[in-house]
């Protein structure tokens, strides 16, 4: 781990302030030192990186990633693969997402019960590249509901990329399985969902007895609840029994809304707007013309899901980027395009875009302390960005606009060197 030092940089540092020039010393897998301004000279030992004024700013952490997702087009797709080829595309999307400058990655939900643990291991023991990691179990969900694809003829679990469980007893024993094996989260399926019409995203599915026992066996062991929640009587369940990470919240009421503030120092929400989005506007490439898309309701999801964003936002609700990217209207690496969708739907600013995928990100990482700014102290995952984010935040949608890439103080995308010590001769004074 060499040190390093950036030099006549901009630095967005993912704390709201404005971009400054800086220069930024990194030491083992820390930010040691930001000087504002100034050029440090005669440092021996550094491999110093003349940005010629590129934007340095933090690695990006999604909140909502399915690595197991196969970028098909349907979600049978996704189950239909058997489990070594699985595993080896899990392990592939995971650098994926770091060559798109995701250094962190929250896993929502996985295929098969071991895919998400077995790749955040391998990242972990250096065996393959990838993003720091939190593994998720897969879904669990009740007959029915999204997640359940048995057949009444052939009525085997493995058909399902969800486990379907009945009753507390069952779901003590799946969530028992998943924590057995090492998931950092558990996720239920509380709520339907439109891509499956006969439980689509207004109704809700899981009893309170069964949300119940999977929080306390969660919690029990330290571990998160994650859940999947369109309708709105399954965001207020998910509240009131203390799930942390809620992914859609779409439909939204008073009730929801005040729940949701009263409790948004605990609670992150990430909508994962991508499906929503790209069936209603693209979708006919993918078997989803526009009148299929909103017979499917998703016009109408859509107008709920802006109107429920843009007032959690107001109130001060975590809202970050991510979510169901690894489907063939938006596939892995695209998911940057999130941070505009916060834009448009959400009533983000550009820099606003940005802290809920860097400051809050790292808060959802649970490292709110170390990840997630570009701060002394802090851990070393930062992007060195060829223009300026906030004035166009498309450019961070391009690999080959992000001209170097480092996590945990180490280079995952080296930046291209010109001479032996600098990327860039400095501009003419
Ligand atoms: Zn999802």
């Amino acid at each position: 781990m060499a040190n390093v030092l950036f030099t006549n940089v901009r630095v967005i540092d993912g704390t709201g302030a404005p971009p400054y020039p800086a220069e930024v010393l990194v030491q083992g897998n820390r930010i040691s030192r930001i000087t504002r301004g100034a050029r440090t000279a005669g440092l021996s030992g550094v491999t110093v990186i003349d940005g010629a004024g590129a934007t340095l700013m933090p690695g990006m952490v999604e909140a909502h990633t399915h690595f197991a997702w196969n970028n098909a087009a349907t979600l049978d797709q996704i189950q239909l693969m058997p489990t070594e080829e699985h595993t080896l595309w899990t392990a592939g999307v995971a650098k994926t997402y770091l060559d798109h400058g995701w250094t962190s990655c929250v896993g929502a939900a996985t295929a098969k019960p071991r895919l998400d643990v077995v790749v955040r291991n391998a990242i972990n023991e250096g065996l393959i590249p990838g993003p720091r990691y939190l593994a998720a179990s897969q879904e669990i969900t009740v007959a029915g509901s999204l997640g359940d694809d048995m057949l009444p003829h052939l009525p085997y679990p493995e058909f399902s990329f969800g486990q379907v469980v009945s009753g507390p007893e069952e779901m003590r024993k799946v969530v028992r399985m998943f924590l057995k094996y090492g998931v950092d989260s558990i996720k239920l399926n509380l709520s339907g969902d439109n891509l499956t019409p006969a439980s689509d995203a207004k109704t809700t599915w899981m009893s309170d007895e069964e949300v119940a026992m999977a929080v306390r066996e969660t919690k029990l062991r330290g571990k998160r609840v994650a859940v999947h929640a369109r309708s709105c009587a399954s965001i207020k369940q998910a509240v009131r029994h203390g799930c942390e990470v809620i992914y859609h919240c779409s439909f939204t009421d008073e009730e929801a809304l005040d729940l949701l503030e009263a409790n948004k120092d605990k609670v992150f929400v990430a909508p994962g707007l991508s499906v929503i989005v790209r069936l209603l506007y693209d979708g006919a490439e993918w078997g989803f013309p526009r009148e299929k898309a909103v017979a499917l309701g998703y016009e109408e999801e859509l107008e709920a899901v802006e109107q429920s964003l843009r007032a959690m936002h107001k109130r001060g609700v975590r809202v970050l980027p991510g979510g169901d990217y690894g489907f063939a209207w938006a596939r892995h690496g695209e998911n940057a395009m999130d941070l505009q969708y916060l834009v448009k739907y959400a009533g983000m600013t550009p820099m606003e875009a940005l802290l809920s995928a860097t400051k809050h990100g790292g808060e959802i990482m649970m490292m709110g302390g170390e990840l997630g700014q570009v701060k002394e102290g802090f851990l070393a995952d930062m992007l060195l960005v060829d223009g300026d984010p906030l004035a166009d935040l498309s450019l961070l949608l391009e690999p080959r606009k992000l001209l170097a890439i480092m996590k945990d103080g180490v280079f995952c995308k080296e930046p291209e060197m010109r001479s032996s010590r600098t990327r860039w001769s400095l501009p003419a004074a």
